[in-house]
């Protein structure tokens, strides 16, 4: 066999206007798409991360075919390749192409990989700028270039001239970049009123037969399927789209960081979140018409103007800077461990089975859903992470597998960050805090055996007594930083025998990681 190109396609690559699909001749090229078990092996994948992946493709796959592309479509159980590289060398030497054509991975590795094959093999590979990004790696590059703060809030701020989203000329919609002050509210007491519907997705013939292929193949990888709620067509994608602008964006300020656990049959835990980073990351759903959608919801309704940035302050600066700094910073960003931290990651992550109730609800919900949202993954399994002194390498592995939005690119910038093993270069400082922290943004603390307050003892709270004795621990390195020089001035006000009751009882947790 021969054909001219062969265009691969990767599971996370399912738009449309793909670039590898670009000057495609349907007489002469060829396409290829697979699925390979390794994939969702290499990490210990949710059931409906691998779900989301495999049905989106297969709906993808269908329109190709019903567009008459020649495609061959490596289906899992119907051929004998653990990893795309294996899959991909066998296809490339059945089809005989002249140059391969790809746009570019979303993961490092597999970027790595093909070129490697294409160099073996002897083949042209052709890598396609990804033109889903707004700021595209060689741009990032030269806007991180000449040793540059790399800060999300300045990338931010020219991603908005340069978008001219929310801008009146060169000055921001309303006269500040920043709403986060505004942003930050916690439910109080009575909790969430009128918690929104999440929209509803039908589960068709193609889901349902995913579904029984993942309790065939990987019946013992862990998260369930029962709620799977999430689109695997541009449609579907598009309808979320259309649902979060109606009903959420106006309360998505105010809210997104608050987190509540519900006691009234109500089972919620999207709250007023967009529920889009897994559409975004498969390319159902491209940024700009996300930040379009929200500008003119924001103009035609008066939508409150922090809900409204805070939401496009999530796409166009930290998704996108996201994504700069993971191509900048790889290989390196994946093997950094500046506090050299080796402990393993406690059983109960991968089932919530832990007293502490913050941790119980987070993984719980994360088991059940595939989702939380970014306070939940940042201040608390996160945070419990750090403070716990987890290997990052570890903790990566989890966030990769336990999220249905989780790729590479994205996830492991902000596992970095979340475990500041960034070392200050991205974030800085550690995002850590006390039990007071949770205690005062969500209702968790409440349903609780710990005492949010109390440092020592049985009924100490574990990421309370964790989170002093890490700023005791690091008290010199934190005094010296600016951001941090306020927390560390309590530690100077801790006497010697206060200190060495946090110790104690910290060790005691350290050793006791997994039954706390
Ligand atoms: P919303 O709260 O509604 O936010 C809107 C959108 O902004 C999201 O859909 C997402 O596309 C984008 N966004 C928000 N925060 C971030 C961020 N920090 N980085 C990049 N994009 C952001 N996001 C992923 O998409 N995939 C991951 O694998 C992932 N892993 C994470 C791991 C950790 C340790 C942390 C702290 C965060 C991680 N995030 C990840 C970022 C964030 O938590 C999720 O994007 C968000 O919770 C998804 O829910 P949502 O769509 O309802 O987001
Ligand atoms: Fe979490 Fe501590 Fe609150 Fe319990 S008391 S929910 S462990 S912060």
């Amino acid at each position: 066999m021969h054909c001219r190109n062969l265009a691969i396609i990767l599971g996370d690559q399912l738009n449309a206007d793909n670039p590898a699909l670009e000057d495609f001749d349907q007489q002469q090229d060829h396409l290829l798409m697979v699925e390979a078990p390794a994939e969702a092996t290499q990490v210990w994948s949710h059931k409906a991360r691998i779900a989301l992946f495999l049905s989106a493709m297969r709906h993808y796959a269908d329109t190709l075919i019903k567009k008459n592309y020649p495609l061959t479509y490596l289906r899992l159980g119907e051929h004998a390749h653990e990893t795309l590289k294996a899959a991909w060398e066998y296809e490339i030497k059945r089809l005989n192409p002249e140059k391969i054509i790809i746009c570019e991975p979303g993961e490092y590795s597999l970027e790595q990989d093909l070129q490697a094959l294409a160099k073996t093999l002897n083949i042209p590979l052709a890598i396609k700028d990804d033109q889903h990004f707004m700021c595209s790696r060689a741009d990032f590059k030269r806007w991180a270039a000449g040793g540059k703060t790399l800060r999300m809030e300045f990338f931010y701020r020219e991603m908005r001239k340069k978008y001219q989203v929310l801008m009146h000329e060169d000055k921001p919609a309303g006269g500040d970049w920043n709403y986060d002050a505004e942003n930050r509210q916690s439910f109080g007491i009575s909790g969430p009123a009128n918690i929104p519907n999440t929209p509803k997705v039908e589960t068709d013939l193609i889901t349902k037969r995913v579904f029984a292929d993942i309790e065939k193949y990987f019946p013992e990888h862990p998260g369930s399927l029962e709620h799977f709620i999430w689109p695997v067509t541009r449609e579907a994608a598009l309808d979320f789209l259309q649902d979060f602008i109606q009903y959420r964006l106006a309360d998505f300020g105010a809210h997104q960081d608050a987190m509540w656990q519900t006691h009234n049959g109500k089972d919620s835990p999207y709250l007023w979140h967009s529920l889009l980073s897994s559409s975004l990351n498969l390319k159902l759903l491209n940024p700009r018409e996300v930040i379009d959608a929200a500008v003119k919801a924001y103009q035609a309704h008066h939508l409150p103007l922090q809900s409204v940035e805070g939401f496009i302050r999530q796409i166009l600066g930290w998704r996108e800077f996201m994504h700069g700094l993971y191509w900048l910073d790889m290989p390196r960003m994946a093997e950094q461990n500046p506090f050299k931290h080796h402990r393993d990651l406690p059983a109960w992550y991968w089932t919530g089975q832990t007293n502490m109730n913050c941790q119980r609800q987070c993984v719980s919900q994360t088991m059940q859903h595939g989702y939380a949202h970014h306070i939940q993954r940042l201040m608390v399994t996160g945070m419990f992470g750090l403070l716990t002194e987890v290997d990052p390498r570890q903790v990566e592995a989890w966030y990769l597998a336990a999220y249905i939005d989780a790729v590479e690119w994205v996830e492991l910038p902000n596992v970095s960050m979340a475990m500041y093993s960034n070392n200050g270069r991205f974030t800085s400082k550690p995002y850590i805090a006390s039990g007071a922290y949770i205690k005062r943004m969500s209702n968790y603390c409440t349903h609780c055996t710990y005492k949010p307050e109390v440092k020592t003892g049985p009924s100490a709270c574990p990421v309370t007594t964790l989170y002093w004795h890490f700023m005791i621990k690091h008290h010199e390195v934190f005094s010296r930083n600016p951001r941090m020089a306020l927390m560390a001035k309590h530690v100077d006000k801790l006497d010697e025998d206060a200190i060495e009751a946090i110790q104690h009882t910290a060790k005691q947790m350290l050793k006791n990681l997994d039954h706390l």
